[in-house]
């Protein structure tokens, strides 16, 4: 069984690359005694992942996998990106972040946005990048409670309501992280 090295603690993150990759071994950070934050200093997603990526192969020398997501959108530029998760502060809350995000926008007509999710993977001399990006527009106010983070703000082009609204198993197969996964998927079975 081929072993691969996961940059996450997240428990959730973990269980949904098993059940997707069964015939592959996945640690996740704890699972190779790694407990301190990997600092992400990086200026794009890209960078951030691959900084995750490359320290977790240092340490292991395993195939190393890492994740980074950025809601992007287009008024702002790209804006929250890399800064997503602490858009509103260190204390990465949701709500606080979308509270902010709203507020920027206020009625600004183009509300166009994109999710975008980048796996590196490196593995010795390889580094290879996968991205999966879903578009849509940001909600004028906030709607649902399944999923998490911006879920009752991002509404996924071809749909009315918002990611918060949807069945779980409809944003699984559409969303960003879904597709870039799907994208690492194919290359490891190949
Ligand atoms: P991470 O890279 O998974 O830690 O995500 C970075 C930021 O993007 C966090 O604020 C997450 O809440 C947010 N995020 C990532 N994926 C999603 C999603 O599928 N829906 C809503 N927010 C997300």
């Amino acid at each position: 069984m081929q072993k691969l090295i996961f940059a996450t603690a997240n428990e959730h993150k973990l269980t949904e690359i098993r059940s997707i990759l069964p015939y592959h071994e996945i640690k996740g950070l704890i699972d190779v005694g790694i407990t301190e934050d990997i600092e992400e200093t990086g200026l794009t997603l890209e960078e951030n992942a691959l900084i995750k990526a490359k320290y977790l192969f240092e340490k292991t020398q395993c195939i190393s996998l890492s994740e980074d997501t950025g809601l992007e959108v287009d008024a702002l530029d790209g804006a929250p990106g890399v800064h997503t998760a602490r858009f509103a502060g260190d204390h990465k809350n949701p709500d606080d972040n979308m509270a902010k995000l709203l507020e920027l926008l206020g009625d600004t007509e183009d509300r166009s946005a994109q999710f975008r999710t980048v796996i590196v993977l490196i593995d010795h001399d390889q580094t290879l990048y996968f991205e999966g990006i879903v578009k849509g527009s940001i909600a004028k106010v906030k709607s649902g409670n399944k999923g998490f983070g911006y879920d009752p703000i991002f509404i996924p082009d071809g749909y009315d309501r918002t990611f918060a609204d949807l069945d779980v198993s409809i944003k699984n197969q559409i969303s960003h992280r879904a597709r870039a996964v799907m994208k690492l998927v194919s290359y490891l079975q190949k």
